[in-house]
């Protein structure tokens, strides 16, 4: 097996992380903990996003808690209930009661900054303290190809590196993907999406402050295409508000929070809306457009050396608020199954046991997130067993217990 012998005998692997969103910082960290020699490979420097709130649910906040994450330090605000309004009064219609989930479910629901986890993340990954070898972060590094073979990867600045393994975290446009040999099937979704940010003090001077100080993801619509999913987040310094409406209104094509708009185009997409909404939507922030997607599940994720993880592997739309957890999940799963309980296994042998562990499971979560996109019933809180079989549960999701789940599949090995 390749890689460095070190004391206490663990073959100490290196191994490339392409990308460093949420779910390669996340990798980086499981490895580096598991015990080897992590570089993150990213193509752009950090800065250009604004960012909004990112609920992470005990799926992945029990992963960040199991690798030292200084989760305080991102400033969560921790949700106690999802909040149901009527689209056009803004009364309350409907409440899911999160008050025991850390008991039922071992931590918090964590809902943070998106900037602000990357950067403790980032952090985390590259700090001289904690467990393992700090990760190598090297920025304007542009994989454009790879060997899946040989581990080989060539960037865009005219560098090469071979690695024992290479995790390809590239995002949901992942080059990656294809150089590895699959190639994707995916649809434009029949929505987009805008995201405005308010800061508190402007919420305080509206007299909307409840909307800070709720500590709930609220919802507006969620039965057809339109709907508003509003939060805090920062500290309750921030609050967010994702906003879906039908692709046809503008034919966004592009990608990314790249294309902005201003709040009258935000008022009038939603005509009838809570007059509060409105109020908030006209002083919003930083109004930005993105476009979702629907994906297949790709017929494989695993090419020998190389394996993809996070957007590159499931992309889905926003609709469970899972996309990062399950980027998470799949970091725990990497470490795990680069850790010395499963140091019999060969590389290869390896990353099949991670592809064999998370596909299922992040394929079901992405075709409910699918289904989520225009049935809030179907979104995890809101769902139950009982009213149709088969739907994702809350359950299902923040009781997983990915070490028990890798260790039955291990058995196979
Ligand atoms: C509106 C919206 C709301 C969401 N809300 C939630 C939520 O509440 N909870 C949740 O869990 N998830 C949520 N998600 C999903 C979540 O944001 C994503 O699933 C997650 O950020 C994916 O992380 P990633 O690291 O896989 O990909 P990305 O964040 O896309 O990171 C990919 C990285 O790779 C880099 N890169 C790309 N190509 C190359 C290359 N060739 N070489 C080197 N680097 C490269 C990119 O610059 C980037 O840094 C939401 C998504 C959206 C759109």
């Amino acid at each position: 097996m390749p890689g460095r012998i070190v004391e206490d005998s663990i073959p100490q692997l290196d191994i490339a992380v392409i990308g460093s969103g949420l779910g390669g910082l996340s990798a980086a960290i499981a490895l580096r903990r598991a015990g080897h020699s992590v570089t993150i490979y990213e193509r752009y420097d950090f800065g250009g996003e604004v960012g909004a709130s990112l609920s992470v649910a005990s799926n992945g906040s029990r992963l960040l808690e199991e690798w030292d994450v200084d989760i305080r330090a991102a400033k969560p605000v921790v949700l106690r209930s999802l909040i149901m309004h009527d689209w056009s009064t803004g009364e309350v219609t409907n409440t899911y009661d999160l008050g025991d989930y850390r008991a039922r479910f071992g931590t918090d629901y964590n809902n943070f900054h998106r900037i602000d986890l990357h950067n403790v993340l980032k952090d985390t990954a590259t700090s001289s303290s904690g467990k393992g070898v700090p990760c190598k972060l090297e920025v304007w590094h542009k994989a454009t190809g790879i060997d899946p073979e040989t581990g080989r990867i060539q960037f865009e600045n005219g560098k090469e590196v071979t690695a024992d393994a290479v995790v390809c975290a590239d995002g949901i446009r992942s080059v990656s993907r294809e150089q590895i040999g699959v190639k994707p099937k995916f649809v434009p979704s029949t929505s987009c999406c805008y995201r405005c940010i308010i800061g508190a003090d402007k919420l305080r001077e509206l007299g909307l402050e409840e909307y800070l100080n709720n500590n709930a993801i609220e919802f507006w619509g969620g039965y057809g295409i339109n709907k508003i999913v509003l939060s805090a987040c920062s500290d309750n310094n921030v609050v967010s508000c994702y906003c879906f409406y039908p692709a046809e209104l503008n034919d966004v094509t592009e990608d990314g929070w790249n294309l902005s708009t201003t709040a009258e185009n935000l008022v009038k997409t939603f005509p009838g809306l809570d007059p509060k909404i409105h109020k908030l939507f006209t002083n919003a922030e930083d109004i930005k457009m993105w476009r979702l997607y629907n994906h297949d599940e790709y017929p494989f994720w695993t090419n020998e050396k190389c394996t993809l993880l996070g957007d590159a592997a499931h992309p889905m739309v926003p609709d469970q608020s899972q996309g990062a957890c399950m980027a998470i999940e799949d970091a725990g799963a990497l470490g795990i199954v680069f850790s010395p309980k499963y140091s019999r296994l060969s590389v290869q042998q390896r990353l099949k046991l991670y592809e064999t562990t998370r596909k299922e499971r992040a394929t079901r979560v992405q075709s409910a997130s699918a289904r989520a996109r225009t049935n809030l019933s179907e979104r995890i809180g809101w769902s139950s067993s009982s009213d149709r079989p088969g739907k994702l549960t809350i359950e299902e999701i923040c009781g997983y217990d990915i070490h028990a789940h890798i260790a039955q599949l291990a058995e196979d090995f």
